[in-house]
């Protein structure tokens, strides 16, 4: 049977199993309900349940506009995906099925989850099909597949730009070998076609896109205009999205102020991270 790879926290936060019974455990968020609010992007605050996969084809680290160094805040669903768990997609669906209560959206984020696309779009038709809940799929925007977009309403779309490449530089200070993973992102980071084809699809439809970019530092803008703005055709302004660079509530302070006043200056938008704010850096919440 076909299986999907979740990470530790898997679909997030819940109170019942997947057959319905009552988990003894208080979710991560210490509230003895399930759900959660969108942290990030055009649908934050609102109500919602996560599906976090793991792995990803990228391994960022970013370097902040005073120099240190911040990693990806879900490594343990990307770089080092100790605790995983493989099931099936009716396991999936029964925990979603059970703990939706009156949420109307299910976020499915990583690490990457468009690397498990055929799998995940047999997950995604059900939850369509069955539930009729809205779907937002949070990716790197490196891969796309068709099928699995025909579930998908928002794509929340975070291109990396060349500040999340982890140079042996910043792989020492955490201690990380630069093997092939770690090359291997330069490459794969910035892939315009797979972009263009996210928003080429939306316009002909009625699906929502956001180009999310995770800022630190002043040059990102000049690299966000060049080498995304100027290339890429027929996206609106409205779907610019600046997200301050942070993994916890201290970065995300300290980052705030310069993306706050880029995204003024440009017209875009800004978005927080609220879950963050409400919940600090924690796992499943
Ligand atoms: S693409 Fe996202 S999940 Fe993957 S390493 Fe970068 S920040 Fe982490």
């Amino acid at each position: 049977m076909e299986k999907l790879i979740l990470s530790e926290e898997g679909v997030f936060p819940v109170v019942y199993d997947e057959k319905g019974q009552l988990i003894k455990d208080c979710p991560k968020t210490g509230m003895q309900i399930s759900g959660t609010v969108q942290g990030e992007g055009k649908l934050a605050g609102v109500p919602s349940l996560f599906i976090r996969l793991s792995g990803c084809n990228l391994r960022c680290i970013w370097q902040k506009e005073a120099g240190d160094f911040c990693g990806c805040d879900t490594s343990h669903a990307s770089f080092f995906p100790k605790k995983t768990q493989t099931v099936d997609v009716s396991y999936v669906f029964n925990l979603v099925k059970h703990n939706i209560g009156n949420m109307r959206h299910v976020v499915i984020t990583g690490g990457e989850p468009v690397l498990q696309q055929v799998v995940l779009a047999k997950l995604c038709q059900r939850i369509k099909e069955e539930l009729e809940l809205h779907i937002t799929i949070e990716t790197n925007g490196t891969l796309f597949n068709e099928e699995l977009c025909k579930w998908i309403d928002l794509f929340s779309i975070s291109p990396k730009l060349r500040n999340s490449i982890p140079s042996p530089e910043k792989l020492a200070q955490y201690d990380i070998d630069y093997s092939a993973p770690f090359k291997m992102h330069a490459q794969k980071r910035y892939n315009l076609e797979v972009l263009q084809s996210y928003i080429d699809l939306c316009n002909s439809s009625n699906k929502e896109l956001q180009l999310k970019f995770v800022v630190g530092r002043n040059s990102d803008r000049e690299e966000i205009i060049t080498d995304y703005l100027n290339k890429l055709t027929n996206y609106h302004k409205e779907d610019i999205l600046l997200m301050p660079l942070g993994a916890n509530v201290e970065e995300l302070h300290q980052s705030s102020p310069l993306v706050l006043e880029m995204a003024i200056a440009n017209g875009w938008r800004f978005t927080p991270r609220i879950h963050i704010e409400l919940f600090g850096a924690k796992i499943g919440v």
